[in-house]
């Protein structure tokens, strides 16, 4: 077998062993460090990861929590948000945006998204707000930042708290500015299959300003303040060490990865361009620099389905994020949304797909990729 049919076995969606080849000294060292020190929850890899972390989104200071998840719950709580307020969010996401909106007793209230970079429309934001509204919070999805200025405008002009979810986007740029330092809260997971990921779950909450970090900090061991004492009720919420010690350890890689990440779109561009491909499928736009390609997302009218099972049979694997928008999710059906009221939201999801976009892929890869999505076009027409 040649070089190149071996490369073309099998295209996974991501190939978490390839990326270990690089890094595995790197991280054994660090969890051995973490191993000797016995210090397990929280400590000073901890630390060392929040203060490197703070640094490379271009904040003041940085909390390591349990997940993106907590990292988003979290910030909500020491927002202040809670039992009927309103946060302003999209309805296409991962789940956790809105979930975590609706743990702490809000309620989630969705703005459609602008269809060519799948980010929440800021047009249609103020039209929302009320006196119940406590916070926005866009997503950065798939790696690409929402159109930060206008929420940062509405949220002055009306004193509400901005949360980023930049659960995807970690080092993706918004006019200069890292995802995570643009709002009052940037909310990072380093959930094993995101651009920065450890060998399990963990997250980060980052901010510049003091007041929100100390919160924050005390409101992740239980709003424990000192030790024991309670004046306030927050959750356990700690990230432990060996978590920090892999992602510290792969944060060197970071801008490399992203590089080839990115690199990896411009091939896929070339080459869909020469197959000729433009009028079949939709490529992911670069609305605003940097986009750091957690996800390589084109749109495929009517055929999505079949292209995916097609790429299915010939090795390649894709993914649906998202299926269903959140609004039409059964467990928001309370909320009283329909179909039809996110008409963008509701055709994207009937039209993405996610192909593989992981740093290691090879030139061959992504060539055979390209060439089967041909096919399956050739097929059909
Ligand atoms: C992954 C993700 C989260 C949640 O992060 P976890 O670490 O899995 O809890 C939240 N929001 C978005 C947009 C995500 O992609």
């Amino acid at each position: 077998m040649t070089q190149k049919q071996k490369e073309i076995l099998q295209v996974p969606l991501l190939d978490i062993p390839a990326s270990y080849e690089q890094i595995l000294a790197d991280v054994e060292k660090k969890i051995s460090e973490v191993i000797r020190s016995g210090r397990f929850i929280l400590g000073p890899v901890v630390e060392e990861l929040e203060a490197r972390i703070a640094d490379y989104c271009g904040t003041k200071y940085a909390v390591g929590v349990s997940s993106g998840t907590d990292a988003l719950l979290v910030s909500l709580m020491a927002a202040g948000v809670g039992e009927g307020d309103e946060v302003i969010t999209t309805p296409f996401t991962f789940f956790a945006t809105a979930g975590s909106i609706a743990r702490v007793g809000a309620h989630p209230v969705f703005v459609d998204i602008e269809p060519e970079t799948f980010n929440i429309d800021p047009k249609q934001i103020e039209n929302k707000i009320t006196g119940k509204t406590r916070a926005l919070m866009p997503v950065h999805l798939y790696g690409q930042c929402a159109n930060m200025d206008s929420i940062l405008e509405m949220a002055r002009e009306h004193g509400l708290a901005v949360i980023e979810d930049a659960a995807q986007a970690i080092g993706s740029e918004y006019k200069g500015q890292r995802a995570g330092s643009i709002g009052d809260y940037g909310c990072l997971s380093f959930f094993p299959t995101k651009n920065l990921g450890g060998f399990g779950d963990a997250g980060m909450v980052t901010m510049s300003s003091k007041e929100l970090y100390e919160r924050v900090k005390i409101l992740r061991v239980h709003g424990s303040e000192p030790k024991y004492f309670h004046k306030t009720i927050g959750g356990n919420f700690r990230v432990d060490a060996i978590q920090a010690a892999v992602v510290l350890a792969k944060l060197n890689y970071l801008d490399h990865w992203t590089e080839q990440r990115r690199q990896n779109a411009k091939t896929y561009k070339k080459l869909f361009e020469e197959k000729g491909l433009l009028d079949s499928l939709k490529l992911p736009s670069e609305a605003a620099p940097r986009h750091v390609y957690n996800q390589y997302v084109i749109r495929v009218k009517d055929y999505r389905n079949d292209l995916r099972q097609f790429l299915d049979k010939n090795h390649v694997a894709t993914e649906v994020y998202y299926p269903l928008p959140l609004h039409l999710q059964e467990c928001f059906g309370s909320l009283g949304y329909h179909q039809g009221d996110f008409p963008f939201a509701e055709r994207a999801s009937t039209e993405v797909l996610a192909l593989p976009i992981y740093p290691e892929l090879t030139e061959n890869q992504l060539e055979y990729v390209v060439e089967m999505v041909a096919h399956f076009f050739e097929k059909i027409t």
